[in-house]
């Protein structure tokens, strides 16, 4: 499984996703304190990056 950090644009692994958030029932998963600690004030800012990659991955 591949994920896409919706901060920085990076694919992950899982091995490589470093912490994950549920965003309005949307999972959304970073590379880097960093990037949860961005999403995490600013989720708005990234939600809609998140919703369309992760909904590919799940088509
Ligand atoms: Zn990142």
């Amino acid at each position: 499984m591949i994920v896409q950090d919706p901060v920085c644009g990076r694919h992950l692994t899982i091995d490589q996703v470093f912490a994950s958030a549920d965003h309005e029932g949307w999972e959304c998963f970073f590379c880097s304190a960093v990037c949860a600690g961005r999403f995490r004030k600013q989720p708005a800012l990234f939600a809609q990056a998140a919703r369309q990659t992760n909904r590919k991955q799940d088509a």
